[in-house]
């Protein structure tokens, strides 16, 4: 399983640090569904965890869908923050 790609924003709470849900160490990066979690310690889940359900975009594998890669933006229009 490749790394995952957490370049949005999204994935960074500036409200502060919560234990990580894998290692228990204060970390201020999310998933995607909100979870606190080192992006290696997510990246490190997937590899435990390669029957857990898919995430896909498009046809591309981005990951578990618990831990899953930003989908690729096409455009810049739509969406961008
Ligand atoms: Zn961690």
């Amino acid at each position: 399983m490749g790394l995952l790609n957490w370049r949005s924003a999204d994935h960074y709470d500036h409200g502060g640090d919560c234990p990580c849900t894998q290692c228990g160490k204060p970390t201020p990066m999310r998933s995607h569904a909100g979870e606190p979690v080192h992006k290696v310690c997510a990246e490190d889940w997937n590899d435990r965890n390669p029957n857990a359900p898919r995430q896909e975009h498009e046809g591309r594998d981005l990951g578990t869908r618990r831990f899953h890669s930003d989908p690729p933006r096409k455009t810049r229009k739509d969406g961008a923050r």
